[in-house]
């Protein structure tokens, strides 16, 4: 069964911390070990883990990303949102987190972002789990 995760962005370009609704999820579920897949059915939004302590790591991701594919820099894609497209590719559309004793597997530094670069708009993000048999 697919769980679906609706994400609301703001702005154009953010990265929204979705770390808690993934663990409610999984709470909810009750499974106690495995593999959480979360997987982005979008063409200009991604998900990336990286740092959510400093919500400077994340300003200075989505600024980095700006420098490699600036926005209106004579692309082929005539829909206006090329950069978005590129930006997505990057971060990649999909992140899997091991599951033990009911808790996501994360760093203690480590947030799950969705990625929005064409925003804003209400979004979503796949989640599946994989019971690990015992
Ligand atoms: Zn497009």
């Amino acid at each position: 069964m697919v769980k679906i995760i609706t994400v609301k962005s703001s702005s154009r370009e953010e990265f929204i911390d979705i770390t808690g609704e993934v663990e409610k999820a999984l709470k909810e579920a009750g499974v106690k070990k495995g593999i959480c897949y979360l997987y982005v059915p979008h063409t200009t939004a991604g998900i990336t883990i990286n740092e959510g302590a400093d919500p400077s790591v994340k300003k200075d991701i989505i600024n980095a990303l700006k420098k490699i594919a600036p926005y209106g820099a004579g692309y082929s894609h005539m829909e206006g949102n090329a950069d978005s497209h590129i930006k997505t590719t990057l971060v990649g559309s999909s992140v899997n987190i091991f599951i033990e004793g009911g808790r996501l597997i994360l760093g203690q530094w480590q947030s799950i972002f969705f990625c929005e670069f064409d925003g804003p708009r209400t979004r979503k993000v796949f989640m599946k789990i994989i019971k690990e048999e015992e």
